[in-house]
């Protein structure tokens, strides 16, 4: 689909569901895609945010792409010996556990400045990643002991489940209006109409724009 397709099908969903379509941002996951790909499919429509899964692969991006108006985001998983990668961006979804933070702040201190975090919860089903709801608010509080700024939670939903992603759309939803957060990272390419539908201000799509 081309990018601004998509982002008027964003806007219907938004207006379907009576919320304002600028409290929906679109993510562009830019994984696996070669710099060309990323002008041609993304920037030459005036979309500057986009978003890596592999620090290297990030760091190489940067260095391709060394525009100052590209926002990137971070959506995979933390490893501690990558987290040098991860100095210039503006946002990483995937924080599962304290010492994940630590590392974080440790880095921050080094960088003179932090990126935005987001809380990754586990879906409860499938998937490896993320930190268990109930464990959230402990995390929470930990990072922001730690000085770090954390704006809202993400979550992947259960693949090729609707019910059952739209119920972890809905839950993880409550959980971040309970924690009085704002931002909530939730939707892809093939669920993002019921990720708006429950709350989320961040969609993050591939293949629906790259393929
Ligand atoms: C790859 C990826 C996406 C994009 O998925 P599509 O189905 O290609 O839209 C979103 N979030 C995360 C964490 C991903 O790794």
């Amino acid at each position: 689909m081309q990018l601004p397709v998509l982002l008027q099908d964003i806007e219907r969903c938004a207006r379907a569901v009576d919320r304002d379509p600028a409290s929906v941002r679109l993510i562009a996951v830019s994984k696996g895609q070669p710099v060309a790909e990323i002008r041609d499919k993304v920037l030459k429509f005036g979309h500057h945010v986009l978003a890596e899964n592999r620090g290297q692969e990030l760091r190489d991006k940067l260095r391709e792409l060394p525009d100052p108006q590209l926002e990137w985001h971070f959506i995979g998983p933390i490893q501690s010996n990558k987290i040098k990668y991860l100095s210039q961006v503006h946002m990483i979804h995937t924080l599962e556990d304290a010492s994940q933070a630590t590392e974080l702040a440790r880095h921050a201190a080094k960088w003179g400045r932090a990126p935005k975090l987001l809380i990754q919860v586990h879906n409860g089903e499938v998937q490896k990643h993320g930190c268990p709801p109930a464990e959230v608010p402990a995390l929470l509080k930990t990072t922001r002991e730690l000085g770090l700024d954390v704006e809202g939670l993400m979550v992947m939903a259960p693949y090729d489940q609707p019910e059952a992603a739209r119920q972890v759309f809905r839950q993880v939803a409550d959980l971040n209006a309970k924690l009085g957060l704002r931002e909530l990272s939730m939707g892809m390419s093939d669920d993002y109409p019921h990720a708006i539908e429950a709350g989320s201000t961040l969609i993050r799509i591939g293949s629906a724009i790259f393929l």
